[in-house]
């Protein structure tokens, strides 16, 4: 009864939005490829869209993308709005944003979501600022409320992520919001699903763009842990930085990439960017290796959605044993050089 009291006056409290409606979201693509959190996004926006009884908007920019507006109708969108020109080709903000300005504008959607990369923090950001309206970062939950007030639920860990806030935008429209990578699934993509796909055009001549890409270097060329579909992740079992070699050359025979836990990273054994956890990244790989991780809350929830997990730990009783599908009480010293010589043995 209280919570049916709050909803009419929140909904009594925001000015008549009636003339906004879908859900967009900006797919990130580099060299004609998707990246995986905006396939993660129209997953996620299907569900929205489908509870606000809405269409579920993709937005498309770059060069030779027009399959890209394909895939996001098999991937769950209605319309797709796509933008294909050289001045495109590869991400700068102000080309990129004032296209996204000019589409939200005339199609005026209710809610627009970016993937939390360098690029969607960026574009979020400039297209925000510019509307003017809210931008919830980096969510891990999304949720809509139906009619009347159709609010966006926009949740996300904070203050030191001990909590989760969850953030509205009650007197702007759109309602945006970035989401991190790995946290949402992907749907199996339709190819027989049927939707609009719309041509926008571009909002400025390469010479009116003060930007220019020269070169484009990969951070790590070979490592990328949130879109890598195997992971073989240590933690402080391994005792320093060296046996992170053994799970290296497992990954290396497996096609996967090295993982961490918290206390591996904080200890200085291994880099940041290899945490995987409420502090470091969401991940959602095919298979994913705990090698001497004990299983804290803190790491479980950035790892525990992957398809198949292997926990390696010669305590029977830790608490990752519980997630995992398969595991090995026992020495990673001994278990680990074994794994390896098996798979390399055939794949020779
Ligand atoms: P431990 O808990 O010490 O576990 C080590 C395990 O190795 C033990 O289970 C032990 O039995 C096993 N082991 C030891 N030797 C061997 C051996 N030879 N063979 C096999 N097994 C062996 N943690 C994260 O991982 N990611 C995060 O993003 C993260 N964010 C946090 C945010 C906050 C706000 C807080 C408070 C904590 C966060 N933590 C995070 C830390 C988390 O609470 C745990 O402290 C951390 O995950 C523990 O790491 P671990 O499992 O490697 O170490």
């Amino acid at each position: 009864m209280a919570e049916e009291k709050a909803k009419q006056t929140q909904a009594s409290d925001m000015p008549d939005w009636s003339a906004y409606r879908g859900v967009m979201i900006v797919v990130e693509q580099r060299a004609g490829v998707a990246k995986n959190v905006s396939w993660q996004l129209l997953g996620e926006g299907r569900k929205l869209a489908d509870k606000l009884e809405t269409d579920l908007i993709a937005m498309v920019l770059g060069q030779d993308i027009y399959h890209l507006a394909e895939e996001a109708i098999a991937f769950g969108a209605d319309r797709v709005y796509y933008c294909d020109a050289p001045e495109l080709r590869d991400y700068r903000t102000r080309p990129y944003s004032r296209v996204c300005l000019q589409t939200i504008e005339e199609v005026k959607p209710e809610i627009v979501l970016f993937g939390a990369t360098a690029t969607g923090r960026d574009l979020a950001g400039a297209i925000a600022t510019h509307l003017p309206t809210g931008l919830t970062a980096d969510c891990t939950i999304l949720d809509v409320e139906p009619d009347p007030s159709r609010l966006l639920l926009a949740s996300r860990p904070a203050f030191s992520e001990k909590m989760l806030a969850t953030i509205l935008c009650k007197q702007y429209r759109p309602q945006m919001a970035t989401a991190r990578s790995g946290v949402f699934e992907a749907r199996v993509p339709d190819p027989q699903r049927q939707g609009k796909i719309i041509a926008v055009p571009s909002q400025m001549a390469e010479d009116e763009i003060a930007a220019q890409v020269l070169r484009f270097i990969e951070a790590t060329e070979t490592f990328n842990l949130e879109e890598a579909e195997i992971i073989v992740a240590g933690g402080r079992g391994l005792g320093g930085p060296e046996p992170f070699k053994l799970l290296q050359e497992l990954a290396d025979a497996l096609g996967g990439v090295v993982g961490a836990s918290r206390a591996a990273v904080d200890a200085g054994w291994i880099g940041h960017e290899h945490q995987v956890g409420q502090t470091g990244c969401t991940v959602r790989p095919k298979l994913y290796f705990a090698v001497g991780i004990s299983g804290a809350v803190q790491h479980t929830v950035g790892m525990q959605s992957s398809d198949l997990i292997v926990a390696i730990n010669r305590d029977a009783n830790a608490p990752i044993f519980k997630f995992a599908n398969y595991g090995i009480v026992g020495d990673l010293f001994q278990i680990i050089p074994a794994i390896t010589d098996s798979v390399r043995q055939k794949r020779a």
